[in-house]
């Protein structure tokens, strides 16, 4: 419900110039800490993605990890990892990938998904799209088929959401860089 969803700004503290001179850092840590809001992430993003029939929730690393093991548990899905460069101990499929403060690298164990596995890619903020794009590689890479991302907040500037409906993956974000939620007005 956008009244919910409103809600939800009160517990994101923006830093500016972190981790880097320009970058204005939405911290989304008091959603995670606040039992309300978290309860009406997960609730918002179940009855988004629920009617897609998902089989996997795939949660980058680290936000991605509570928040999507919430998502898993709330749709009766798996829940996979996705983890940067050297975490993993078994056969990887891996990309390179930049975002909006960086470059990284994400990894994902090569027998983690079968190609019956609809996913749904969760993380906490949409910025550049770089991050939630090599996700979707690797699950593809992976054999399974991307339903959805679902992500907290987008920053819209940065264009995120044009970058993965490129790649045919619907966005399922709730709220915008200011708190406002989606669908806007
Ligand atoms: P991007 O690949 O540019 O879309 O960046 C998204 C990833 O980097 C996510 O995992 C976010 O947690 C993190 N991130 C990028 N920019 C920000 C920001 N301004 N505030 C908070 N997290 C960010």
């Amino acid at each position: 419900m956008p009244e919910d969803l409103s809600t939800l700004w009160s517990d994101v503290v923006t830093i500016p110039d972190f981790p880097a001179p320009g970058v204005s850092f939405k911290d989304l840590s008091g959603i995670l800490a606040n039992p309300i809001a978290l309860g009406i992430v997960v609730r918002a993003w179940a009855d988004a993605v629920g009617p897609e029939h998902p089989t996997m929730v795939v949660g980058i690393e680290a936000r991605g990890f509570p928040l999507g093991g919430a998502l898993a548990y709330g749709l009766g899905c798996g829940f996979v990892s996705l983890r940067k460069e050297g975490r993993l101990p078994r056969d990887v499929h891996r990309r390179e990938y930049t975002l909006e403060y960086g470059d990284s690298v994400l990894e994902i164990h090569q027998d983690a998904l079968t190609v019956n596995d609809r996913v749904i890619v969760v993380d906490d903020v949409l910025a550049t799209g770089g991050t939630a794009a090599a996700a979707v590689d690797l699950v593809r890479e992976s054999g399974a088929h991307v339903i959805s991302l679902a992500v907290i907040m987008d920053l819209p500037f940065l264009k995120g959401r044009r970058a993965l409906e490129a790649k045919d993956v619907r966005v399922h974000a709730l709220i915008d860089s200011e708190g406002t939620p989606y669908p806007h007005p």
